[in-house]
């Protein structure tokens, strides 16, 4: 009984997460080196549970030059971070915030169940 009872919470919890964060959003970087930074989310690993995020945690790769880029040398791009690292900023309060999620359409034989976020602090939709 317990177990089955994690299990359901644990599915609970990743279908939960799949939510939190997407592609576009502004987030607040919470810990790390830039903690303190915004930037927009650029990409969603679900996989790895990681985000990358414009401008943040800039690494520098060595390029050789080719037909594209007439100079070789450093080319700074953003890696991915854990993604409870970041925090999402609401697009309608303007103020770091948790999302919850809220059944927005039940599923049809064509269509699986569609979920809409919502701001904790404005009670707002965000998407
Ligand atoms: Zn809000």
């Amino acid at each position: 009984m317990v177990i089955k009872k994690l299990f359901l919470w644990h599915l609970k919890f990743f279908s939960d997460f799949k939510m939190k964060v997407k592609r576009g959003d502004k987030v607040l970087i919470i810990k790390g080196k830039d903690r303190g930074k915004t930037g927009k989310v650029l990409r969603v690993l679900k996989d790895s549970e990681r985000v990358v995020i414009e401008n943040v945690n800039l690494m520098k790769k060595a390029v050789r030059p080719n037909r594209k880029r007439q100079k070789g040398g450093l080319v700074e791009f953003p890696s991915p971070i854990a993604v409870s690292n970041v925090q999402i900023i609401c697009p309608r309060c303007n103020k770091k915030t948790r999302v919850s999620s809220r059944l927005h359409e039940k599923k049809t034989s064509s269509k699986k169940n569609k979920h809409e976020r919502i701001c904790k602090k404005c009670k707002g939709v965000i998407n």
